[in-house]
């Protein structure tokens, strides 16, 4: 999941919600666009590697899995079928300077697997899988021209959270005035349960 333009209180650019087409915006959080490039791209390595195709296909799709964690770490909520409410809410106001935190996608977990995979062989078609998302969710958010959305490092994310400058919260993100909620289904009803 990922995200658009103007001006950054920290001097990157801001992201502006309308720079994206209604197609990108579509692309930057579907999990079907993550299913389809994994199908296709085990299909293409499966002469060269095999069955292996298997962890590495799995990987581009499930290394998704932590914006589930970010959403329960953020609403305190266990009902994770609010995650879909949630990310529109971040994306349709992402002007908001929203800092995201995506566990799998950071420096140290990649790192971490990659240490694994010296144990486990196998992690390392799904390390592969995870820098193949990786170079995805990169070429949709830089062609956004958006790349600080998101904190590569958790302690990249830990000095820009600290900073002040960033929202690192969807409940902070309702506080504010003149928000994008259209369209959001049953707003009301997750707000209730985030305790918003
Ligand atoms: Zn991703």
């Amino acid at each position: 999941m990922q995200v658009g333009d103007p001006e950054l209180v920290s001097g990157h650019r801001c992201f502006d919600l309308n720079f994206f087409t209604r197609k990108e915006k579509k692309q930057l959080s579907s999990l079907k666009v993550h299913t389809v490039q994994s199908i296709t791209t085990s299909a293409a390595l499966y002469p060269f590697i095999g069955e292996n195709v298997v962890p590495f296909g799995l990987a581009v799709i499930f290394i998704d899995l932590d914006h589930l964690i970010e959403y329960v770490r953020d609403t305190r909520c266990l009902d994770v079928l609010g995650v879909f409410s949630y990310y529109d809410i971040i994306i349709k106001n992402i002007d908001r300077n929203y800092l995201a935190l995506s566990v799998f996608h950071t420096i140290e977990f990649f790192v971490l697997v990659f240490c694994l995979s010296t144990l486990f062989p196998v992690l390392t078609y799904v390390f592969f899988g995870m820098l193949w998302h990786m170079a995805l969710d990169l070429f949709y958010i830089i062609k956004a021209r958006k790349p600080f959305i998101r904190a590569y490092s958790l302690i990249e994310y830990f000095v820009r959270s600290k900073s002040g400058k960033y929202v690192t919260s969807v409940l902070q993100i309702l506080k504010m005035d003149g928000i994008n909620t259209s369209g959001i289904s049953n707003l009301s009803g997750w707000m209730k349960k985030w305790g918003a």
